[in-house]
């Protein structure tokens, strides 16, 4: 019987599994299916304070695993199968095997959707990337491509023109998801060029980086070739809460509905990171959010000691 199981080896997850662990907790950590979560994909990080010259994500992953590992956490891979949250103790099943805890923090995460192209994914941090905020300072003085059509697309894309030479917003419809007041701030900027409806048909890196995009236009088929630096895709996210659907609440988009911190509808399981905010979405948000989840579980398991 565990005290804390942590669902999501992300900054969330991990923040919490320190905190926990810390107060005596001993949690286990389940990694999921993207072990280290999304900041495993990307390379720099120059917005996580107190790193003044920045610090690999990968690496500031690995540094906060090996600070949970101090501590007492145990981790094991695996994806989540099955939740049992309709009695305390909770069940939760990966790779077929049961484990029984008293609190549960779900920090599972958000994923990007990406294009699905070939070589996509092996191109984030070299000219991919799913997040403007983390990315956008690289691109200074240098021409870029948005993908997308909804409100993301359009903030990333006003965002983005602050550093990048030229903005291309590539769109596969002529019609836009995103808001009218949103499209008409980024009509009115002038370093935003709008591509429609076009998709991207391959994304070039001749040398490992990216230098261009092969474009074809929906209703002609005609292709053409752009010669850019950077390809920001701003399609949406999934959260990940499939697992979780009918037990937890969530909204429309699948995001699990967290009220007063970190606390869920269902008492003893508490919720944490990407997989409840698709506003912020920021490594030192995630681990603010995880630090809550550890302290309410704690807070939790003192005041049902004897239940
Ligand atoms: P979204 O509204 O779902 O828009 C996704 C966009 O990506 C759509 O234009 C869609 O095209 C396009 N797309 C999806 N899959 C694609 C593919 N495989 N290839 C090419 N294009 C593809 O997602 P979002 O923009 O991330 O917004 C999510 C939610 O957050 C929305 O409710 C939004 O209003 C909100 N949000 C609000 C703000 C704000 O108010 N400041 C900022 C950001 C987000 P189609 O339209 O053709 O399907």
């Amino acid at each position: 019987m565990r005290n804390v199981v942590i669902i999501g080896s992300g900054c969330a997850g991990l923040t919490a599994a320190i905190y926990a662990a810390r107060a005596n907790l001993k949690p286990l950590v389940l990694e999921g299916h993207e072990p280290g979560g999304q900041l495993s994909l990307t390379t720099h990080v120059e917005n996580f304070p107190g790193f003044p010259d920045g610090i690999m994500g990968p690496e500031l992953i690995e540094n906060m695993k090996r600070q949970a590992a101090r501590f007492g956490t145990e981790f094991k891979s695996g994806a989540v199968t099955e939740v049992d949250l309709s009695k305390r103790p909770f069940t939760i099943t990966v790779n077929g095997e049961p484990h029984q805890t008293k609190t549960l923090i779900v920090a599972a995460g958000a994923s990007a959707r990406l294009l699905g192209l070939k070589g996509e994914k092996e191109l984030i941090g070299r000219g991919v990337s799913t997040c403007a905020t983390c990315d956008g300072y690289f691109f200074r003085g240098k021409p870029i491509a948005v993908v997308g059509g909804g409100d993301s697309a359009m903030e990333e894309a006003n965002f983005l023109s602050r550093y990048a030479s030229k903005v291309y917003l590539i769109h596969r419809r002529d019609d836009f998801r995103a808001s009218k007041i949103m499209i008409d701030r980024v009509k009115a900027n002038p370093k935003v060029e709008f591509l429609t409806p076009y998709v991207v048909e391959e994304i070039l890196s001749p040398q490992g980086l990216v230098n261009g995009v092969k474009l074809r236009h929906v209703g002609t088929n005609e292709t053409q070739q752009i010669e850019l630096d950077g390809v920001f895709v701003a399609i949406g996210h999934d959260p990940n809460s499939t697992v979780f659907k009918g037990k937890l609440n969530m909204d429309e988009n699948g995001y699990l509905k967290a009220g007063h911190g970190s606390i869920s509808n269902v008492p003893g399981v508490f919720i944490a990171g990407d997989v409840q905010d698709h506003r912020y979405r920021q490594a030192v948000t995630a681990a603010g959010s995880g630090c809550m989840a550890a302290i309410d579980a704690e807070k939790f398991l003192e005041e049902h000691k004897d239940s």
